[in-house]
């Protein structure tokens, strides 16, 4: 018996009357809730992720049952491990990551460039593992509030294989289901198009750049913009503003910036893979490790950055906790959406 009071690596079906009776609310989104739960007999905090009867929310817990075998072997250091299911509660069991997601953490905390870094390469190990499956697990969801953080500050992937490009689905049907979920920033241009082709390993790049760039700059990207605005500009080769990244930033940055812009280039197959990427994400978050005095007495010295000393690796920012809820934008981002694709 393991600590899940199950067969080790089983996908478990779970009652409701295996947890402890009180369940925290961790957030809520259009699709459903987030709780905070224990099993009864081993004491694991869990986290349950509940689908509501939307038929968004629906058809992806009905993909969820059909695949629950295949998703439990998925298993990494840099994926949120996936318990089970809890049909009673149309539900999903999942490992419990008590930092919350990183959206979350990117507006509550001032992350050092360090911690930065090694964020980028954690959520770039798990993409390359997910990628790296026969055939490759597509997440197509990826965002800020699908990485997750744990006890000590650790990232990984949440939420991969539950959206599907369904046969017969043309790109149109795909991506208003993508932007009735609030991700119209993540989706790339080539989703914009009409066509019936499959999204491919290049739509999770394309995101992955994106959320470097809210790792770098710890902003929302398009704020206050419409989702027509975001679609026409996105299309058009617009991208958000590199200048947001702080000048006060150490000389390996312009390094990951120039990941971050091959990530989201136009043409998808100038985007690179995650295999290639994670050795570059891996050299410069190791580099980043080093203080930087014995760093500049080891590189070329006339580059000298003049960013802060790194003192702690986050910094609590006097904000208030802002919940992962729909944006304004996001509420109006089906209806807009359809419209235009119409
Ligand atoms: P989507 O449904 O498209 O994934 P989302 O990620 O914004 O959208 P949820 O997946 O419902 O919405 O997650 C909402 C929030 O719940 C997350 O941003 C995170 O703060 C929290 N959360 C989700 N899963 C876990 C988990 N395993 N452990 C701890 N908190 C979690
Ligand atoms: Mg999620």
């Amino acid at each position: 018996m393991d600590c899940l009071d199950g067969s080790p690596g089983e996908f478990r079906n779970f009652e409701k009357g295996d947890f402890e009776a009180d369940w925290i609310k961790v957030a809520e989104s259009r699709f459903g809730q987030v709780y905070q739960v224990k099993l009864k007999l081993s004491q694991l905090q869990c986290a349950v992720k509940s689908f509501d009867t939307t038929q968004c929310a629906k058809n992806v817990y009905r993909r969820l049952i059909e695949e629950a075998s295949s998703i439990a072997k998925v298993k990494s250091k840099y994926i949120v491990t996936i318990h089970g299911l809890c049909r009673e509660a149309t539900a999903m069991v999942m490992e419990y990551m008590s930092n919350g997601s990183l959206n979350n953490l990117l507006a509550s905390h001032t992350l050092m460039w360090p911690k930065k870094f090694q964020m980028i390469h954690e959520a770039s190990m798990g993409m390359n593992f997910l990628h790296s499956m026969k055939p490759p697990l597509l997440h197509l969801n990826l965002k800020t509030s699908n990485i997750l953080v744990d006890d000590y500050l650790h990232v990984k992937i949440a939420d991969f294989g539950l959206i599907h490009w369904e046969e017969g689905m043309n790109k149109k049907l795909f991506t208003e289901s993508l932007a009735a979920r609030g991700n119209i920033s993540y989706i790339p241009p080539e989703s914009f198009t009409q066509g019936s082709d499959p999204p491919g390993t290049a739509f999770d790049v394309y995101s992955f750049g994106i959320v470097i760039w809210e790792i770098l700059t710890q902003q929302k990207p398009h704020t206050g913009c419409s989702v027509t605005t975001v679609l026409l500009q996105v299309s058009q080769g617009k991208r958000p503003s590199v200048e947001l990244i702080s000048e006060q930033r150490p000389p390996e940055c312009d390094q990951m910036i120039h990941i971050m812009k091959q990530c989201w280039e136009q043409d998808h197959r100038k985007r690179p893979q995650f295999s290639d990427m994670v050795k570059e994400t891996e050299a410069l978050s190791e580099v980043l490790k080093i203080p930087e005095p014995i760093r500049m007495s080891n590189s070329d010295s006339s580059q000298k950055s003049g960013y802060p000393r790194q003192l702690s690796l986050i910094h609590k920012i006097a904000l208030p906790e802002l919940p992962d809820l729909p944006s304004a934008d996001d509420q109006h981002a089906e209806d807009e959406i359809l419209s235009l694709l119409s």
